[in-house]
């Protein structure tokens, strides 16, 4: 539909910031600049992209004040920002005395980020929020990400060669290995805690739940499993549920309203068992639910 007379797109051969000549992937759309280590505007957004809401969530830290520091040069990576003092950020323009102290207790709170959000703060590409819980909940460790083999890496669910090996580049990278050994000595967290355990997936993505009745799990443990495979949590049982999940002592008129309306009933066994879960560890413990 382009006009006759139109030009042919030319596209830019060198980094408009930087210089650097520019690389395209075979296959791939966009132009990299590849001077990631060098190339002002990525290493901000590096670290724009690590003090994230889903990622280290940093409070009193945005993408202005992360300028600001930058162009200061009191941080080059995002590993720099654990080394900040108050007295440091203090003299900054529009900062003050609360502003600063917010800043500095938030990077002290982004220690205790689980695991999995880490990973996906560090930046490696490919590697987004739902690849990085995989990762995490399948290796359980960087230390064990960090060493798996393309293999290995592969040999999980949802990952493949692209992701595998961009683990792969960026585990071989010196400068990166640095960072990482930076933020591990400033106390982040490397390895899974028992609540990431917990299984992370897809399995019930677009599905209304409705959690009826009492379980041998927790209430909100169910519903948080619910969520963190993607589906929705129902407040009352209507025609857009997709799963009722019964529990013992469920009351009589709910249940006759899910038959009416045709709703899939499961029990809790089924429910795990959906979401790719152990089915047999309740069992196990000699507790059966209703079905
Ligand atoms: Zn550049």
């Amino acid at each position: 539909m382009r006009p006759k007379d139109a030009l042919p797109v030319v596209y830019p051969s060198h980094c408009p910031v930087c210089e650097t000549p520019l690389i395209r992937k075979e296959g791939e759309a966009q132009h990299y600049c590849p001077n990631d280590k060098g190339c002002a505007p990525q290493l901000k957004a590096k670290i724009e992209h690590f003090i994230g809401r889903k990622m280290m969530n940093i409070d009193g830290l945005g993408a202005e004040t992360v300028e600001q520091l930058f162009d200061a040069g009191l941080i080059s990576n995002f590993s720099d920002l654990y080394d900040l003092t108050k007295e440091q950020v203090l003299p900054l323009e529009r900062m003050a005395e609360k502003s600063a102290n917010k800043l500095i207790e938030g990077i002290e709170a982004s220690k205790n980020i689980d695991f999995p959000k880490v990973l996906f703060a560090l930046g490696i590409r490919y590697v987004g929020e739902t690849v990085a819980k995989k990762l995490a909940k399948h290796f359980k460790s960087l230390d064990i990400i960090q060493n798996a083999t393309l293999e290995e890496l592969i040999a999980v669910d949802e990952i493949g060669d692209r992701i595998a090996e961009s683990l792969i580049e960026y585990f071989s990278d010196e400068y990166n290995l640095q960072i990482i050994q930076k933020l591990k000595a400033a106390g982040l967290q490397f390895e899974i805690s028992e609540d990431d355990a917990a299984p992370v997936g897809n399995a019930l993505e677009g599905k209304t739940i409705v959690v009826s009745g009492t379980f041998n799990m927790a209430r909100d443990a169910m519903k948080n499993l619910i969520e963190s495979n993607g589906g929705k949590v129902g407040s009352s049982i209507s025609s857009k549920t997709d799963y009722l999940i019964c529990g013992e002592s469920m009351g009589p008129a709910k249940l006759k309203k899910a038959e009416d309306l045709g709703i899939t009933m499961i029990s809790e066994n089924e429910f795990l068992a959906l979401i790719g879960n152990a089915s047999g560890e309740q069992q196990e413990k000699g507790q059966v639910s209703l079905f």
